[in-house]
């Protein structure tokens, strides 16, 4: 609870942690997310929010801890983005490698060490423990076969090949080496028909390749051991132990930990020159080489298991690998390692209707939650209640809704708002911000009921936080928000304040004592909330709260009415939570509705709807009445002239003025010159990709013909058209050529015909269109196949090809 009173507790300078002797050291780590992805709600919430929650616990208990994770990079996958992107595996990594970190920074998410695969330290650290298990002798060595492509050189993982499908009756000619997506028949390489090379289209070989395996029979026993011990005195999960039991009972066989790729931990034996690690073997491994960038003395983390206790959190795919492999690994090096004690697994966390995809880009992604108005805070809530601790949980639109305006907005929200807004009111109406004096509670019967409970539930918190069960901890901290809103109603304070001062002196100083503690409880859940209760409060960080049992903290939280001392005076009280309301709800549906690639089709169209319906007052005419959900397609009537490109009235604009949004960080306001007597107010969401002074003076395709909505207080008359990458981190704009003329028309060949004067939203005029607008592989804007012409000629982009024109 901290000495609000007393010294400056440690903080500020990060000094490297390491274990101490005697004292309680706790080494976290979560999943390593795989690199070539954006995360999703559903990543965040399994491993790295909820081993953030623990590690912030874990620090203001005062136990020594670090948290360690990174991304995932090596591997088949990275290898095929790469290709698909036509860059090095290196390059596709640091790009994604910044997209988690940022993503995570914006979760607040406590790393002590955020590293990735791809280091020196990686490659020592997996070497050094490859050669003890090699003179242990639990390595063997076993011919395979495998196809290989003499024209690119090189061994071809199962999913650069395609051929024709074996099972009679499919034969779909463009069958994956580990799977027919016709049939879903899984597949092995060698199966198929007509192999070919997916990169030169040559045919295949089968050659022979040698491979290391690790005799996991052999170590059976040691691993038995293992885990019989620690899974009781680690109290593992039952989802854990299950899917390690599966495991052990289909029998252990030897496994292949060596893969004929480049990108890769490089085998270090003579015969293996052209061989990598498999990424199982080398992933874990990640924890200790990330803890070697940290600290150099990272061994006394990871090799003194009298001293130090592992918690591992994952999702339930990855439980085998850190139950049964990971330790075997470590068990056949013949050294002290330190195990993992505690394992922490997650179910999964369905989207709406259906899953979360990272393939299919379904669901709410990391960098989505950003874009959204909800703060940070509400999202870690939100998420952590609905933690997938022994089942599958359903993230809605609507229960976010319910549960940041009941538990948060109603409920804690109101009740620290009410109590500090009350003591911050002049003396005569309130306390002028001033923490009163008490004489004593002993005989105060409602507040010596009220400790009691509040005691009992600081009990809980401690002994489920314990257990790493991270809902069941949230729920106490609530119920103490509860407890104090049932305080005050019943205390009546507003009428003790005439009646009985004491007592409301009391009932203030108890009730500004459990805003306190629900600060300190929270933090690990809502970091951000926490800072903002004890800026209002007025209690600096340099303060650190805790809640040490050797500095008596937990005592006092059992007598709220002396955690905070009389004479204190706090901050300025401010509203902690905004109301969701219906409207947005149903706006973030649609929003995050589909895939993400559908998404970004529709996005322009959603912005348009955002500010239609924010500002439905201001919209005159016949939009009036705009409804979310309308099909456009079900009232589609016979005379609908078709959809064609001519519609859209796409001109050559000169941008003469650009500047930010005085409302939004993510858009700018332009005032485009289209050929008209006035030049066009536009509003476009390109702040992230494209720098102010790139903005001005430059010439831009703009469609003109779209109904103008008003952005965030500013009605934008046309639309800049940018092309973006397949996951939208990469926007530029669709420029003329230097020499066209401003006002006029971008021609598509073969198409004749006069625009729209206005699309008519509900016919999806543009929406339809849009689907076929993108760059080619030499960087020309188009539709379909044609060019975006003017009289001087093309439109491109600078790099992206490919990329989808909105
Ligand atoms: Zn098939
Ligand atoms: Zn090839």
């Amino acid at each position: 609870m901290g000495d609000v009173s007393g010294d400056a507790a440690a903080g500020g300078t990060k000094a490297t942690i390491l274990p101490i002797p005697g004292r309680r050291n706790i080494l976290i780590t979560s999943a390593l997310p795989y690199v070539n992805n954006v995360p999703h709600l559903g990543n965040i919430i399994g491993c790295v929010l909820s081993a953030d929650v623990f590690a912030r616990y874990c620090r203001l208990r005062g136990y020594n801890t670090i948290y360690i994770c990174g991304t995932d990079e090596y591997g088949t996958a990275t290898e095929t983005k790469a290709m698909e992107e036509k860059c090095s595996p290196k390059e596709i990594c640091d790009k994604y490698h910044a997209i988690h970190k940022e993503v995570y920074n914006w979760f607040g998410i406590s790393f002590d060490e955020f590293g990735r695969t791809s280091s020196p330290q990686q490659t020592e650290v997996c070497q050094a423990i490859f050669g003890k298990l090699l003179v242990n002798n639990w390595l063997s060595e076993n011919t395979m076969q495998q196809l290989y492509c003499d024209t690119c050189e090189r061994f071809l993982a199962d999913r650069l090949v395609e051929g024709i499908c074996p099972t009679p009756g499919c034969e779909y000619d463009s069958a994956r080496g580990d799977q027919c997506e016709k049939c879903g028949k899984l597949l092995n390489p060698t199966e198929l028909k007509d192999p070919r090379c997916k990169v030169c289209q040559t045919t295949p070989r089968i050659r022979d390749t040698n491979h290391m395996f690790l005799e996991l029979p052999l170590l059976r026993n040691k691993l038995e051991e293992y885990i019989n011990k620690t899974s009781v005195a680690g109290s593992w999960s039952q989802n854990a132990i299950q899917a390690t039991n599966a495991w052990l009972k289909e029998g252990l066989k030897p496994r292949c930990i060596t893969r004929d790729l480049k990108w890769g931990v490089p085998v270090p034996l003579e015969r293996f020159k052209d061989k990598v690690f498999y990424v199982w073997f080398d992933a874990p491994i990640g924890y200790v080489s990330i803890t070697s960038c940290y600290t150099n003395e990272w061994e006394k983390w990871w090799k003194n298991p009298e001293n130090v206790e592992l918690f591992q959190f994952m999702g339930k795919d990855n439980v085998p690998f850190h139950t049964v492999m990971f330790p075997s690994t470590l068990l056949g090096t013949g050294e002290d390692w330190t195990l993992m004690k505690t394992i922490s697994v997650t179910e999964y966390l369905n989207y709406e209707a259906g899953k979360f995809s990272k393939s299919k880009g379904v669901g709410v992604f990391g960098n989505d939650a950003k874009d959204t108005n909800i703060p940070v805070e509400v999202w870690r809530y939100y998420l952590l209640a609905n933690r997938p601790e022994v089942s599958d949980t359903l993230f809605t639109w609507a229960d976010l809704q319910a549960k940041l305006n009941g538990e948060l907005l109603n409920n804690l929200g109101n009740f620290i708002h009410r109590v500090l807004s009350f003591i911050a009111k002049p003396l005569g109406q309130g306390y002028g911000s001033i923490i009163p004096d008490v004489s004593d509670a002993d005989s105060h019967g409602l507040t010596l009921g009220l400790a009691e409970k509040v005691g009992k539930y600081v009990d809980q918190y401690m002994e489920s936080m314990e257990k790493v069960k991270l809902k069941q901890g949230l729920k106490s901290a609530m119920a103490i928000s509860t407890e104090g809103n049932i305080y005050l109603q019943t205390a009546q304070f507003w009428n003790l304040y005439k009646e009985d001062k004491p007592s409301c002196n009391l009932v203030m100083r108890t009730s500004a004592g459990l805003v306190y503690l629900l600060a300190c409880l929270l933090e690990p859940f809502m970091p951000s909330f926490s800072q903002e209760v004890f800026k209002q409060l007025n209690i600096p960080v340099e303060r650190h709260m805790s809640l040490c049992e050797e500095k008596g903290d937990i005592e006092r939280a059992k007598q709220p009415w002396k955690i905070l001392p009389s004479g204190h005076k706090i901050g300025t009280p401010e509203p902690l939570f905004k109301e969701l309301k219906d409207e947005e709800v149903e706006l973030y549906r649609d929003k995050f509705a589909g895939s993400q690639a559908q998404r970004i089709v529709r996005a322009e169209a959603e912005a348009e709807k955002l500010a239609a319906q924010l500002k439905s007052t201001n919209v005159s005419g016949s939009g009036k009445k705009q409804q979310a959900k309308s099909t456009g397609s079900k009232s589609k009537a016979a005379v609908e002239p078709e959809i064609t490109i001519t519609r859209l009235d796409i001109r050559v604009g000169l941008i003469t003025k650009a500047q930010k949004h005085p409302d939004a960080d993510s858009l700018y306001v332009e005032e485009i010159d289209v050929g008209e007597s006035q030049p066009r107010t536009v509003v476009s969401g390109l702040v992230k990709y494209i720098p102010l002074e790139e903005m001005q003076n430059r010439k831009v395709c703009v469609l003109c013909n779209l109904k103008p909505a008003a952005m965030r207080g500013i009605k934008s008359q046309a639309m800049v058209l940018a092309a973006s990458n397949s996951d939208h981190t990469k926007v530029e704009l669709v420029e003329p050529p230097k020499d066209a003329i401003v006002g006029e028309r971008i021609k598509f060949s073969g198409f004749e015909g006069e625009p729209d004067s206005v699309l008519n939203p509900k016919k999806k005029v543009w929406e339809t269109l849009q689907v076929d607008l993108a760059t080619n592989a030499d960087l020309v804007a188009c539709f379909k196949d044609i060019p975006f012409t003017t009289s001087a000629g093309i439109c491109k982009v600078s790099s992206i090809s490919s990329g989808s024109i909105r």
